[in-house]
């Protein structure tokens, strides 16, 4: 079970594999959380994320790796982290946006 996700993982993310060394000092250095959401992550569930992608010019130096999630690691692409918060702000404003035309058009306050 655990290779099948292995070999998904890196379908998804088209990187070579990293060595168990690489792992657990990404691992470390992220303090078991994903750098992305935050949230704790189990070891088995890493995904090593680039700061900035590979495609961009980016590195495999463990100053360009962070832990991710799976989640986030699909979200963010290959969009760099700035770039992504970016994303995230205009989804922010962009659903309140919408909450904010409900209460405008909508006959209830809430
Ligand atoms: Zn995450």
């Amino acid at each position: 079970m655990l290779r099948r996700k292995e070999r998904w993982t890196r379908q998804v993310s088209e990187r070579r594999k990293f060595t168990d060394y690489e792992k657990k000092t990404v691992y470390a250095r992220g303090n078991g959380r994903c750098a992305i959401c935050g949230k704790p992550l189990k070891f088995d569930d890493m995904t090593i994320d680039h700061k900035i992608p590979l495609s961009r010019g980016g590195t495999n130096e463990f100053s360009n790796l962070q832990p991710a999630c799976l989640t986030c690691n699909i979200m963010k692409g290959n969009l760099e982290v700035s770039e992504f918060f970016g994303k995230l702000k205009e989804i922010y404003k962009f659903s309140k946006r919408q909450r904010f035309h409900k209460i405008i058009v909508g006959d209830k306050i809430w």
